[in-house]
């Protein structure tokens, strides 16, 4: 078969170009890509770092320092800055960076006649003079003129802001990025890449963004409480040295100290890298986030709505059996089967075609099965198709005319009530779905009138029935399993007959305890009592519209569900907007789904998107580990500040300002990196979702009640000793000499603290001897580095004397390591109280940020 449509089909487009000719254009004219963007230029963007409101707080510390005649504080700030602001650049670009590449590997390809074939190219392949085919679904990638159409809607909102879809005829051009939402064409290529419409105005409207994302504004929400607070605790810093008589320049100096310990700069772009990371393992797992908020909306996701052709099952159909008024025919003996074959194929476009050696389907699967039993029926195509009425969702049937007859197939509830009779039909269908069969009712009329499809689908001889099997996928049955332990709840959603629906969700374990199975029509009319309804674990719901699936997203969003809904088809754009996380298939979908999602999966598989879950999941419990880590520091920098106040300035200060800077630009940075690396373990899936706040009165005690003052315990009491072992007394001003080497005593208990916080951070349940210890291999580079570099800051001597701390004396090293054991101690036995109290398991929800 040369060509997958009859010869005797005059088409006005020919053959198409010839692959030799194509590839000379796409040498010549360059591929059909957009011009890259008019990215703002790197140094702007590394400007911007610097600029923001931290940073500009810093800088005004940073002159006001100056101005006291502190310059050496002043630089130190400077450095301060300059080094946040380049690790931030680094981190947003790389972030930046993985967005792109993720949104460049989600396909684009297109339909066209090339050599006399229908053949699919990547979209960036096309060149000027390709023969388009356009169905349903499918994103136009270059402008085209329209050649042949029928039926033929586009919805051209991405460029006119008009989303009411246009009618097209011949010889009219549609656009590059508006959609094709009904119907079928054929079009040649007029303009690619630069050359199109959409490059113009992209060019102009590139500055667009987008409106931040729940956890952008909680985390934002959480730095602002933080910096408040910082500033807050530093002022009344101020006001205290003032009255104990202090020079204004030293106490600005403390005040300073305290509100530069207490900001946690490096958290926002600690928390990008993360999510980009996420992103970056979820692509290699075939699961494509759109935007890197989609990772952690994922991960606290409650309802996953999923269909069922091609997600659950494998989309890879046959017919299995054929029933026809006659009674049922033996596919042993495919010959009989031609007639109904010949009508199920010229209301076909999906063929099955000659591919290197074997046979390869293009277009819809189910459409290839019908065509692949065709041919071995020896059906002819021997008629010219002049009309065609394509699929769409809410006829749920297609038809064309052919030879003088309409010829039809579609679901049979769609199709049996326009049949003149149809005896022993309903029959024949139950019992076909009720073994899982996906059923198709072929029909036909004569002389069939000019009109619209509802004035010409009707008094139809019915043909009989056409059973498809499509077997469940490898490892549904697991990822279901998953969910269930994950207290994630489950439905099935699909277009496809209440019984076949019924049988699949039995195969694949979904199917409910207290089992469901209801049709789009039986579903409540008012949003509240469809939430009610459907708030249950296994619910299936057949033949809905796409209105349906808003519907329903809708009610179970407003029952405070995060929901997931997959969508493949051109009209279910508004329910994957309406749902928390829209899911599109990368392999079978179309192109509107795709665009309307947070999420592609690359190979339709329901598995993957509870990898996905679970990727997101355990980047959200990475966030608060991190975050716990870093607020640790803090108390530990905060401390001595404290203890200097409420004892009147007669204990010394523990930590010097620059040494707070060290701490929290230097020796945290890379463990609290690393553990955003940590992977997800057995427990992320297990149990509900934790979402919505990350500072919940759980971290905030965790941090104040026992890991900070645990590590704030051991620095105060291993200066207060080196200090005392030295000769110093209360209220005696020690020696300089001996001042730093307690100083760098307490520095050190404080950065080993932080050692031993990292691995106490890697759970919030389990205390650090029960992990794996190899389990986060970064981490153990992260700490070694950090302990490098506690040498470096304590044991170079020009160093160590700008930061203001001594090498401390054997006895201040041993007691700086008994932080080690401390905090992992005392994490251990809060974990273990925890584990035995109240509140044991996990968690529900809790109030906070
Ligand atoms: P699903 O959720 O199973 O993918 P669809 O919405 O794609 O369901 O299809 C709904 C029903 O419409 C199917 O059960 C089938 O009977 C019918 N149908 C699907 N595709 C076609 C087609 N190309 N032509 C005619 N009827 C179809
Ligand atoms: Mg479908």
């Amino acid at each position: 078969m040369a060509s997958d449509r009859p010869r005797s089909e005059v088409l006005p487009t020919g053959a198409g170009l010839s692959s030799g000719e194509a590839a000379r254009r796409l040498a010549a004219d360059g591929p059909n890509r957009l011009p890259a963007g008019e990215r703002s230029p790197v140094l702007l963007l590394l400007l911007r770092e610097m600029v923001h409101f931290f940073a500009l707080l810093l800088w005004a510390a940073a002159g006001l320092a100056l101005l006291a005649g502190m310059p050496q504080l002043s630089v130190a700030i400077v450095v301060v800055v300059l080094f946040n602001g380049a690790f931030a650049f680094v981190q947003e670009y790389r972030a930046d960076q993985a967005s792109r590449r993720l949104r460049e590997l989600i396909p684009a390809d297109v339909t066209v006649r090339r050599d006399g074939h229908r053949m699919v190219v990547r979209a960036a392949d096309l060149v000027r003079g390709d023969v388009v085919l356009l169905e349903a679904g499918d994103r136009i990638s270059a402008d085209l003129e329209l050649a042949e159409v029928h039926a033929l809607a586009v919805n051209e909102s991405t460029l006119t802001g008009e989303s009411v879809p246009v009618r097209h005829r011949e010889q009219a051009t549609v656009f590059a990025g508006t959609f094709v939402v009904e119907g079928q064409a054929e079009a040649v290529v007029v303009a690619t890449g630069a050359g199109t419409r959409l490059a113009a105005i992209a060019t102009l409207t590139r500055a667009a963004t987008r409106p931040p994302s729940p956890l952008a504004r909680r985390l934002s929400k959480v730095i602002k409480v933080v910096a408040g607070m910082a500033l807050g605790v530093g002022g009344v810093f101020f006001v205290l040295t003032q009255l104990l008589g202090m020079a204004p320049a030293d106490g600005f100096l403390l005040a300073l100290g305290v509100t530069v310990a207490l900001v946690p700069e490096g958290l926002l772009p600690t928390v990008t890298l993360s999510l980009a990371r996420a992103a970056r393992l979820m692509a290699s797992r075939k699961a494509l986030v759109r935007h890197l908020e989609a990772v952690e909306t994922l991960g606290s996701a409650t309802f996953i709505c999923t269909d069922k052709t091609g997600t659950l099952t494998r989309n890879e159909m046959t017919v299995v059996e054929i029933w026809t008024p006659a009674g049922p025919l033996d596919l042993g003996s495919p010959a009989r089967a031609a007639e109904i074959m010949r009508s199920a194929v010229l209301c076909s476009t999906g063929r099955l075609v000659p591919a290197d050696g074997g046979h390869r389907g293009v277009g819809d699967p189910m459409e290839v099965a019908l065509h692949a039993l065709a041919l071995s029926a020896g059906a002819r195509e021997d008629a010219a198709v002049t009309r065609r009425y394509p699929f769409d969702p809410v006829r749920r049937r297609s038809s064309a005319v052919a030879g003088g007859r309409l010829h039809l197939k579609g679901a049979p509830d769609a199709v049996l009530p326009l049949c003149e009779q149809a005896p022993g039909a309903s029959r024949a269908l139950a019992e076909m779905s009720a073994r899982g069969l996906r059923v198709l009712a072929v029909a036909c009329r004569d002389d069939p009138s000019e009109g619209a499809a509802e004035e010409i689908e009707r008094g139809l001889t019915l043909l009989g029935l056409v059973g498809l099997e499509d077997p469940p996928r490898e490892g549904v049955a697991e990822a279901i399993a998953t969910c269930r332990h994950a207290g994630i709840k489950l439905a099935m959603i699909t277009g496809d007959h209440p019984g076949t629906a019924r049988a699949i969700a039995e195969q694949v374990g979904l199917l409910g305890p207290d089992p469901l199975v209801l049709t789009g029509r039986e579903l409540p009319g008012d949003d509240e009592s469809l939430g009610a309804l459907l708030d249950r674990d296994g619910a299936v719901i057949a033949r809905v519209t796409p209105e349906d699936k808003l519907r329903i997203a809708r009610a179970l969003r407003s029952r405070g569900h995060v929901v997931a809904m997959t969508g493949d088809g051109v009209n279910d754009g508004p329910a994957l907007r309406e749902a928390d996380i829209g899911i599109a298939m990368g392999a079978s979908g179309t192109d509107v789904a795709r665009e309307a999602a947070d999420l592609v999966l690359l190979d339709d598989h329901f598995a993957t998107i509870v990898t996905a879950v679970e990727l997101g999941r355990a980047t959200y419990a990475n966030i608060r580990r991190f975050l716990t880590y870093h607020l640790t520091d803090n108390v530990a920098e905060l401390t001595p500040f404290l203890v200097w106040a409420l004892s009147g300035g007669t204990i010394p200060l523990a930590l010097t300002v620059l040494q707070v800077l060290a701490l929290d630009i230097g020796t945290d940075l890379l463990p609290a990196l690393a553990l955003g690396a940590e992977p997800a373990n057995p427990r992320t899936m297990r149990g509900p979702a934790r979402t919505g706040a990350l500072l919940d009165r759980r971290l905030l005690f965790r941090v104040f009640g026992v890991l900070g003052p645990a590590e704030a315990a051991v620095e105060m009491a291993a200066f207060a000793t080196v200090l005392l072992l030295g000769g110093w007394t209360l209220g005696v001003t020690p020696a300089p000499a001996l001042l730093a080497a307690a100083s760098g005593t307490a520095f050190a208990a404080v950065v080993l603290g932080q050692f031993a916080n990292a691995f106490a951070c890697r759970s919030e349940t389990r205390w650090a001897g029960r992990l794996p210890w190899r389990g986060n291999p970064l981490l153990l580079w992260a700490v070694a580095t950090e302990a490098g570099m506690l040498l470096v800051f304590l044991g170079f001597p020009p160093l160590a004397t700008l930061l203001g701390g001594a090498f401390p004396p054997p006895v201040g090293w041993a007691l700086a390591a008994s932080a080690i054991p401390a905090v992992i101690g005392v994490d251990a036995a809060y974990k273990a109280v925890r584990a035995r109290g109240p509140f044991r398991g996990a968690p529900p929800p809790q109030k906070g940020i």
